[in-house]
């Protein structure tokens, strides 16, 4: 059994990001901005948001966060992502999800412009990642893909299982491995018998919310486990959907958490934003 280690993974990149925006800044004068909306109190957004806006600083990137009450109206969050399209300074921006229950979110993600949607939210971007085209892919399946291909894995022809179709995770990153050439079966809540859907697979990608969903007895021997859930268990550790005791020992490869996908999402969204700002470069 191998570690799929994204913690090193995602400091190799986020150190190749910061010398291209070096270079980008010498030969044009552009610093790569990022700005994020950030409405309510939610704990872990706000910790999410922190550790974006670090990783910014990390790298060299400009970066703002426009924190709001909860209780905002959608004319104000409309009013601000207006003037980010706008603002010549801003490359990405980012709606930190989830919003309180007022607010419309899919009429938000369809106000980013295109080429500043560095989350891959938008429906032009999502019609683009599924018809195989170029643009702006979301960065968690995006960073499971980058520690794929780091450990030589070429997901072409496996039986792939993907737990969780939500839009941000499940979704695209079962259109990545569909334009990967897997197989892909997509999972989620009311699937029938899971069980017999991932002992089927090559490749479990679980990204639930459920502590301890895919469990020793729902894995082939040598299966591939990327474990995308984050959770808080009761003694306060962060924690996968994967029993990782008792599953890894049947695996040829297993992501941790933490260490795993987690820290690949955050150098994934510092490759979108810089890639957004050397296409805003070259237009300037
Ligand atoms: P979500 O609640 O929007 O979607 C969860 C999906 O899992 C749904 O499709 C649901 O049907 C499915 N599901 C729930 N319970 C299930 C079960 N018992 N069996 C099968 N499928 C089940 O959540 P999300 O935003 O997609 O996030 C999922 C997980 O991934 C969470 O733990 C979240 O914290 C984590 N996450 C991690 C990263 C990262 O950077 N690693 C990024 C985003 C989300």
């Amino acid at each position: 059994m191998q570690i799929l280690d994204g913690k090193a993974l995602a400091k190799k990149i986020e150190d190749r990001v910061a010398v291209d925006a070096k270079t980008l800044k010498e030969t044009t004068g552009r610093t790569p901005g990022l700005a994020v909306i950030l409405v309510g109190n939610d704990p872990a957004s706000h910790a999410y948001v922190s550790m974006k806006k670090k990783a910014c600083d990390r790298v060299g990137f400009y970066s703002v966060t426009h924190e709001m009450p909860a209780d905002i109206s959608q004319d104000a969050i409309e009013n601000t992502i207006k003037m980010m399209n706008q603002n010549t300074s801003i490359d990405g921006i980012l709606i930190q999800l989830p919003l309180p229950p007022q607010v419309d979110t899919t009429k938000l993600l369809e106000l980013v412009a295109p080429n500043k949607d560095v989350d891959g939210f938008h429906p032009y971007n999502v019609g683009r990642l599924t018809t195989g085209l170029e643009g702006f892919v979301p960065c968690t399946p995006l960073g499971v893909m980058e520690l794929l291909k780091e450990y030589n894995i070429d997901p072409k022809g496996m039986n792939a299982v993907v737990v969780g179709a939500s839009n941000i995770v499940g979704k695209p990153m079962a259109a990545l491995l569909l334009n990967a050439d897997a197989t892909v079966q997509i999972t989620h809540i009311y699937t029938k018998d899971l069980k017999a859907c991932t002992l089927n697979a090559d490749i479990i990608l679980v990204g639930a919310g459920v502590i301890n969903l895919i469990k020793e007895d729902m894995v082939k021997e040598g299966a591939i486990v990327i474990d995308i859930g984050i959770n808080r268990a009761p003694d306060g550790k962060l924690v996968g959907d994967v029993d990782f005791k008792n599953v890894s020992s049947k695996c040829s490869f297993i992501t941790p958490v933490p260490g795993g996908v987690g820290p690949m999402t955050i150098a994934m969204l510092l490759q979108n934003t810089l890639r957004a700002a050397q296409a805003h470069a070259k237009e300037s």
